[in-house]
């Protein structure tokens, strides 16, 4: 525990079995990538990317070529994805690293082939992103054959994959996925058309895999002779995304399957600093936006909005103190919460305060800040500031 007790517990033996639940519910004819971007969704890549490795990922996937050169010092032997594109300075770094990039427009083949050249390697893979409808990255169909005349003879780079990102595998119906799929279909044609073969089809993050699409993925990858490769980050932290429309009638076995077997990674705690008692009517924080309807006891936390405490939380959440739900009274601070805690009996300093994570029976998920935040668990996790130690546990 950090001198300033506020921090963040990993659990890598769950990331790890988190890997191995999916890796067996993807089935044999899927290879996961483990997406540990921003480092590792805040749970601290040091921690996971190692953890996948032993868990049997091959392949890790980061934003950038920064986060590419950390991984590739953790986990020698990995396949790392730089995911986000790469940058007119990233070319030599990609290459020395034997990082694989994503790449989509022909300015990103003429970095890479350059520095492929400059440092004499005759081969680099990278993977070759589709738009199929999200319009954020990737190439559209309309651009895909002038693309594809690059990977002549004599070219540094090989086609290895082929890739998109579904935008809507959260909606249960499936449909935009569907078309999305649909659209992938015909851009494979074109490549097959090319004369190149990739071998591998790169598709699916965590609600596609968890909703059952890794079998409709590696049909496709199969009529192209392809292996398909899924992405999943936030299950791999051990969260069911929810789906949105939900499912109508019977959600599919795998959901039911990943909500029994999937364990939170990251818990976040706390301790109570000091406890007083004030009368009724002293305001509470800045601006005094609480005010003691009553005696009450108040107990200071060390973890405020610079360490990634939602400041919309004040006077709007509880956070755990002996196994009881202590109400946030007055705005949150920078570095500092108060808390109610007159029905908790015998609160003393050094208590300790869980943010996310269980306390005897009960439990505070990053799906619950996400709620009163109005936001995701995804941007609950990577806003965890960087001050916040993570400890393995
Ligand atoms: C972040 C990301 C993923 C993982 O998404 P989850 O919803 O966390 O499973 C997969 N693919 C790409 C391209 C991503 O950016």
């Amino acid at each position: 525990m950090p001198n300033r007790p506020c921090w963040v517990e990993i659990s890598t033996r769950a990331f790890e079995d988190n890997y191995r639940f999916l890796s067996r519910l993807a089935g044999p004819q899927v290879e996961l990538l483990a997406i540990v971007k921003a480092n590792a969704y805040g749970h601290s890549l040091e921690l996971c990317a190692p953890a996948a490795i032993r868990a049997g990922a091959n392949w890790l996937g980061v934003t950038s070529v920064e986060e590419g050169v950390e991984a590739r010092r953790l986990c020698p032997e990995a396949r790392i994805l730089v995911i986000s594109g790469i940058f007119p300075h990233d070319g030599e770094d990609v290459v020395r690293n034997k990082l694989t990039a994503v790449v989509w427009d022909s300015w990103q083949l003429d970095i890479l082939e350059a520095a492929a050249r400059s440092l004499g390697v005759r081969s680099i893979s990278v993977h070759l992103e589709i738009d199929t409808g999200m319009s954020r990255q990737g190439a559209d169909l309309a651009s895909l054959p002038s693309l594809l005349a690059s990977f002549r003879r004599d070219y540094p780079l090989r086609l290895e994959a082929v890739m998109t990102h579904l935008f809507a595998a959260d909606e249960a119906d499936g449909q935009v996925t569907e078309d999305q799929l649909s659209r992938m279909n015909d851009a494979l044609i074109t490549v097959k058309a090319s004369g190149i073969h990739p071998g591998i089809l790169n598709i699916g993050n965590s609600a596609a895999l968890l909703s059952g699409q890794a079998s409709n993925i590696s049909k496709l990858a199969a009529r192209f002779d392809m292996k398909a490769l899924m992405r999943p980050g936030l299950a791999l932290y051990g969260l069911v995304p929810e789906y949105d429309p939900q499912f109508s009638s019977a959600e599919p076995m795998s959901l039911g399957q990943a909500r029994l077997n999937l364990r939170p990674v990251l818990s976040w705690k706390s301790q109570v600093v000091s406890v007083h008692s004030v009368d009724a009517g002293t305001v509470v924080g800045y601006n005094g936006t609480f005010v003691a309807t009553e005696p009450m006891r108040l107990a200071l936390i060390a973890a405020g909005y610079a360490d990634g405490l939602d400041r919309k939380l004040g006077n709007h959440f509880s956070l755990l103190v002996r196994g009881q739900r202590a109400p946030v009274v007055g705005r949150i601070s920078m570095d500092q919460t108060v808390v109610d805690v007159t029905e908790i009996p015998d609160v003393v300093p050094g208590d300790e305060v869980v943010l996310i994570g269980a306390q005897d029976s009960e439990k505070i998920s990053s799906f619950d800040h996400a709620r009163a935040a109005g936001t995701i668990p995804w941007e609950i996790f990577t806003r965890i500031a960087s001050r916040v130690p993570r400890v393995a546990i």
